[in-house]
């Protein structure tokens, strides 16, 4: 599938008189294309920056109307310093458009494949946040299902914002999540907690605490610790919970020992996994010092970070 890429409109009206002057587009993925654009106010200019999400409602409706609904519903009620904000959704001639906090350092993805891998201090700050983000979802019975570096965006300041959550799921139950159970199967291969695999047995929100365990790692390494060339491959991996560390040389990250034992903490059955809460607590967040800002060169991403 692919996204109808032709550029939007120079100025994107929403229905009460407020208008969006697009600009660059920041990226495209399955279902759509996000453009920085700026917020008038009637013709004036607010200075207020914003990423415009289009998903034209001309591709697949089916899926597309099932995804967005989720995304929308879900999300528009989050509020969260680790979490995009949603500001609102609209309609405009064939197109739907998303407006979202602006997160202008792109994903943590994009930041792995310029830096190859990050140091223990960064991945310490990443993991903080992301905790915080996940706790606040699962409290509110929502489990994301779909976190990766490429759903992990970062702001100006590169703070985590948790994003897109097209395949997120409420879990029914308004105080207890124990016992509620999703069956669909989805997210994306590398990231998969092996239970999504195990036929007629539904998942719930510790396959967020198993992808926090596989970002760990990915992070650390720069790849995912279930890589294969094929999907059938990465499920055999998954399966067995098979992974390794690479070898100790000067061409690798120096991972702590810590690193890997809390990884290896998260990469186990669904019932041993810490909390959000107990991961923050693990020692690899307590030997050394977590930085408290980051600095991005600008998505140059340069290797000082304080
Ligand atoms: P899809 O729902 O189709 O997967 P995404 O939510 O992944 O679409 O958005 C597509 C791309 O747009 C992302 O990979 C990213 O590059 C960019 N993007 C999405 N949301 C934002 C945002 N809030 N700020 C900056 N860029 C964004």
């Amino acid at each position: 599938m692919s996204v109808h890429a032709d550029p939007p409109p120079a100025l994107v009206p929403e229905p009460n008189g407020v208008q969006y002057a697009t600009g660059d587009q920041l990226g495209k993925g399955g279902f759509a294309i996000c453009h920085r654009a700026e917020r008038l106010d009637g013709d004036r200019p607010t200075g207020h920056v914003v990423a415009l999400k289009i998903v034209r409602t001309k591709m697949e409706p089916a899926k597309l109307a099932q995804k967005f609904i989720t995304e929308l519903q879900i999300h528009s009620k989050l509020h969260h310093s680790n979490i995009v904000e949603f500001f609102r959704a609209f309609s405009f001639e064939s197109s739907t458009y998303v407006v979202l906090e602006l997160c202008d350092n792109g994903s943590l993805a994009d930041m792995l494949k310029k830096r190859k891998y990050l140091t223990m201090p960064e991945i310490r700050r990443f993991v903080i946040q992301i905790c915080g983000a996940v706790k606040y979802l699962h409290y509110r019975n929502i489990v994301h299902r779909d976190l990766k570096t490429g759903n992990l965006f970062l702001d100006k300041d590169m703070n985590i914002k948790v994003g897109d959550f097209g395949l997120a799921a409420l879990l029914v139950s308004q105080n207890d999540m124990m016992g509620k159970r999703r069956t669909t199967m989805c997210g994306t291969p590398n990231y998969l907690a092996p239970e999504i695999l195990e036929k007629g047995k539904g998942h719930n929100e510790k396959v967020d605490l198993w992808a926090i365990g596989v970002i760990s790692y990915t992070l650390a390494v720069g790849k995912a610790p279930f890589h294969a060339s094929s999907k059938e491959e990465i499920y055999k991996k998954l399966k067995s919970r098979c992974y390794t560390w690479p070898e100790l040389n000067s061409t690798t990250n120096n991972i702590s020992s810590d690193l890997r034992d809390l990884v290896s903490s998260l990469l186990v059955h669904e019932e041993e996994r810490p909390s959000p809460d107990q991961i923050v607590s693990h020692p690899f967040f307590k030997i050394a010092f977590v930085p408290t800002q980051l600095s991005a060169a600008r998505r140059g991403y340069s290797d000082t970070w304080y």
